[in-house]
């Protein structure tokens, strides 16, 4: 029923594979020029952990680390032992370099199998990555892993809508992995090319690197004529395969035979209990090239207390609710950009895109929101956008607790990104900051 029985595993034999696991991992990493000065300072090694929560023996690793040990210095093997490197999008600074060996690359296309097998789709199946490839991850880690299954793979790339279109009819695609931004925009793109929903035979996407609310997966789902599902996972923990939905739709499994899954407080680095919102940060238990102790991935979520229905016994993370570092603070508030698309998502007048800006006037924090609208409601009277853009601003500051501008505008006149959805443009121009290094 599983794609590996360890899916199914007992939660007593999982703490032992994990135990066994980061004993091997941490043997490794004493090979490492970074982890390998650290373990010594702290005179610590493989002997010194008999249970996964051992762990919190291990101070943090943090992104700034890996940054100032770029581009090699976390690497463990040999460098001839390493056969490809991914570089994280960038999304908040500096990238960083995370390297493969041979069987880094293996069990990493064995965990994407698992995720896709785990939403239904099977070999044989036609499955078209319509992510960008190059450094992001999504493209050859999701690739590999659908091979791995056994999937007919089609590695279109990201963007032309045209294009991807016939190949989705062509070869008559079963799956798709996309990202939801660029779902939604392909959606709108069906709809002007006049196809139904039901037309095309397709029946899975997994969407997945950026934060989006169930909302905008429910509209994924009916502007596509499939099931969505989630799909979590970042550079530095391998890419894409991390945690995923099961075919139960309700939060993602992360693979615990494979990393080692704490939510912290993300002011206090202490453990939070099941149920409660946090910082999720990861170790990895199957890599050998460069593994990673206690990172910390700036994204906040929770894991969801309770079994699963599907009976795999890996606990579920929630939906990633924001970056602690993707905080605004307004006016005395914080708010995240999941919450002004939580309010959005929900007016069904109210079209996919949108952006948040941030600027100054009279020395003061502004924050304006623009929202692409429908079609009708864009060409309805002025009466009836002036009510919609009264509920639109009573709404958000209801879910803010800040009086936000807000602006409708036109679909599509706010560029779409090339690839992950830019939805913060903040022009607070701190000069001191900007300018210098
Ligand atoms: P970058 O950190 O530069 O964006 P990555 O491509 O490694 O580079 O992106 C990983 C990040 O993308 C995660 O840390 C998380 O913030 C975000 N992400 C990935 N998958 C999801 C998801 N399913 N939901 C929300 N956010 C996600
Ligand atoms: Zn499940």
């Amino acid at each position: 029923m599983f794609y590996d029985a360890v899916e199914g595993i007992s939660r007593d034999s999982l703490a032992a594979l994990q135990t066994e696991r980061l004993r091997r991992s941490v043997a490794t990493c004493l090979a490492s020029p970074f982890y390998g000065k650290r373990l010594r300072a702290l005179g610590l090694g493989p002997e010194d952990f008999n249970s996964p929560d051992d762990i919190r023996k291990l101070p943090f690793t943090v992104k700034d680390d890996l940054r100032a040990g770029y581009p090699d210095g976390f690497l463990c093997q040999p460098r001839d032992a390493f056969i490809r490197l991914h570089v994280s999008s960038g999304t908040t600074g500096a990238p960083t370099a995370v390297y493969y060996t041979a069987n880094d690359v293996d069990s990493w296309s064995h965990l994407v199998a698992r995720c896709m097998h785990a939403v239904g789709l099977r070999r044989g199946d036609v499955f078209q990555n319509m992510s960008g490839y190059g450094l992001f991850t999504g493209g050859l880690g999701i690739h590999y892993g659908a091979e791995r299954l056994g999937c007919l793979t089609v590695p279109a790339g990201a963007g032309n809508s045209k294009r991807q279109l016939k190949l989705l009819r062509d070869f008559g695609v079963d799956g798709v992995h996309i990202i939801p931004s660029y779902a939604l925009h392909f959606g709108h793109f069906l709809q002007q090319e006049g196809i139904e929903p039901g037309d095309l035979k397709w029946r899975f996407a997994l969407i997945g690197a950026e934060p989006h609310t169930e909302r905008a997966r429910r509209r994924i789902e009916e502007l596509l004529g499939l099931k969505a599902f989630n799909s979590y996972g970042l550079t530095e923990m391998n890419g894409p395969g991390v945690a995923f939905e099961c075919a139960a739709q309700a939060g993602m499994h992360v693979w615990e035979d494979a990393y080692i899954a704490e939510i912290v407080d993300p002011v206090s680095g202490e453990p939070l209990p099941d149920g409660e919102v946090g910082e999720l940060v990861m170790t990895t238990l199957c890599r050998d090239g460069m593994p990673l102790l206690r990172y910390r991935t700036r994204d906040l979520t929770r894991f969801i207390p309770g079994e699963c229905a599907c009976g795999r016994t890996h606990r579920r993370l929630d939906r990633i609710t924001g970056r602690t570092d993707d905080m605004i603070i307004i006016k005395g508030c914080n708010v995240f950009p999941m919450q002004i698309e939580q309010a959005l998502m929900a007016m069904p007048e109210v079209a996919p895109n949108y952006l948040i800006e941030l600027y100054q006037e009279n020395d003061m924090d502004q924050i304006r929101v623009k929202v692409e609208i429908q079609d009708e409601v864009f060409a309805a009277d002025d009466r009836t956008r002036a009510a919609l853009h009264k509920r639109l601003v009573a709404r958000l500051r209801d879910e803010i607790l800040v009086t936000p501008a807000v602006e409708l505008v036109r679909r599509g006149s706010i560029p779409p990104a090339e690839g992950k959805a830019v939805r913060v443009d903040d022009r607070r121009v701190h000069e001191d900051c900007r300018s210098g290094a």
